[in-house]
């Protein structure tokens, strides 16, 4: 069946968000209300739910046909391992020019970063193999051994058809690793880093980088037969045998321990994409996250890569912010019947609790984050709270920085999520701007390691953590 990218137009909020009952593939943050008073929001639709969307009222817009698309991105995923054997793995961006990053390409990829730079890079091992049998590794950047350095996480590719993460995280490590290396300024675009820049934040922090959080999803999504389904290739989910007769797979980003059981803006509905999995961290993928959260406490900053967008979003995604209220929060149980309706939810009395320093922190640092990425060319992202109009639970962000509040010995964690590309992009763009865009991001990415070891005024590490950890 056909697909296409699609913008739906509706007179209303309430219509906007009574979307949800139709189990449609919208990106969420795409929703925006216009200037005449509509509202509108972007997706992938089959042909079936266009008709349908029709006769419910809605103004169906056709942007594309996906087909020709898929078909195009298609041609830009390598066959071969492009870094099999022994490689330079600086050499990168020669080799990598010509299409995107494969699951096995990105394996060997760090193994040879590892390779190049021993003393600076170390694998970890993650515990948990996929559904399919992959097993997991992100790496650590660390130049000397210290008890007192400030962690960063940054993920890539939780979502299956959202390749570029992955090209995101390799291509910062690259830069980075290459300018530590050989005491050379990092230059993306208009943007520079200093050596002195680069020195800093490597000898201050400690980089943690996973950036094929979804290998089955990606491999699922980059081996699309077009002539069987060209939906396989837009697949965002891990690929969880579900059971015999269900679709398979669950949201990555909507099963984390964070008012999961609240059902807000995800789906117990095996086949909606927004499937949330039968518990909180049921999936390998996210209890790999978890483990790196759990094993490393000197993380106090997180950015998960996503696209698209071309935003930069900060806590909460549940509901609107708010600082004066402070029991009114996700913990409280007082407020679970508030809770679930999106549209009281939204509109309603109940405000998620945040602490009002902490949002002045990550308005601060994404605002940092988006003025770097704009000097590289002169695209820039939109910084806002990450609910926007359509609230979710269970993200990576939410739960990150909600981890300290559940549990005081833990580290508080800034916690962010990049929507990659623009809010005109597509999930997959083409790779001569996804190199762009690998410029864009690898600057905000750079600018948030520099604000971590230049800004960490609250170091709130464990007592008695050893110093490996
Ligand atoms: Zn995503």
């Amino acid at each position: 069946m056909k697909l296409f990218s699609i913008r739906i137009i509706t007179n209303s909020l309430e219509n906007l968000q009574a979307l949800k009952q139709f189990n449609l593939d919208l990106n969420r943050h795409s929703a925006v209300k216009r200037d005449d008073q509509h509202f509108s929001i972007k997706g992938i639709l089959n042909e079936d739910q266009v008709i349908q969307i029709r006769q419910a009222g809605y103004f169906v817009e056709i942007k594309e046909d996906l087909s020709k698309v898929a078909a195009d991105r298609l041609q830009e995923v390598s066959n071969i391992n492009r870094f099999a054997g022994p490689t330079i793995a600086t050499e990168a961006t020669e080799r990598t020019i010509l299409g995107y990053l494969t699951v096995e390409e990105i394996n060997s990829f760090i193994e040879g970063l590892q390779h190049q730079y021993p003393e600076i890079v170390t694998l970890i091992d993650l515990p948990h193999p996929t559904w399919e049998g992959r097993k997991c590794q992100a790496l650590r950047l660390r130049t000397t051994v210290q008890a007192d350095r400030t962690g960063v996480l940054i993920l890539g590719n939780v979502h299956a058809r959202e390749w570029g993460g992955s090209d995101i995280c390799i291509h910062f490590l690259t830069q980075i690793l290459q300018a530590y290396h050989e005491k050379t300024p990092i230059t993306y675009g208009g943007k520079k880093y200093e050596y002195e820049q680069i020195r800093t934040l490597m000898d201050r922090l400690d980089i943690y980088v996973f950036p094929e959080v979804n290998p089955d999803g990606k491999v699922y999504s980059q081996t699309a037969d077009l002539k069987e389904d060209d939906q396989n290739l837009w697949w965002r989910k891990n690929r969880r045998p579900n059971g015999p007769q269900l679709p398979k797979g669950v949201d990555l980003n909507r099963n984390f321990d964070f008012l999961w059981n609240s059902d807000i803006g995800s789906s117990k509905d095996h086949s909606s994409y927004l499937y949330k999995g039968p518990s909180p961290f049921s999936e390998p993928e996210t209890q790999n996250v978890k483990y790196l959260l759990d094993t490393y406490h000197s993380i106090q900053y997180f950015t998960d890569i996503h696209s698209y967008g071309g935003l930069i979003l900060y806590n909460w995604g549940d509901d609107n912010n708010q600082s004066y209220h402070s029991e009114q929060n996700f913990r409280n149980p007082d407020f679970d019947g508030k809770r679930g309706k999106v549209e009281e939810n939204v509109n309603g009395d109940y405000k998620e609790y945040i602490e009002a320093q902490d949002e002045q922190t990550e308005i601060e640092l994404a605002h940092r984050m988006n003025d770097a990425l704009r000097s590289v060319r002169n695209q820039s992202y939109t910084v806002q709270q990450a609910v926007g109009l359509y609230p979710t639970s269970a993200t990576s962000d939410d739960y990150a920085y909600s981890r300290h509040l559940t549990n005081p010995a833990r580290s508080k964690i800034y916690s962010f999520t990049i929507e990659f590309g623009s809010p005109d992009g597509e999930f997959v763009p083409p790779y001569e701007e996804m190199r762009k865009i690998m410029d864009d991001v690898g600057a905000a990415l750079t600018e948030m390691c520099l604000y971590a070891a230049t800004n960490n005024k609250e170091r709130n590490i464990r007592v008695g953590e050893k110093s490996n950890h």
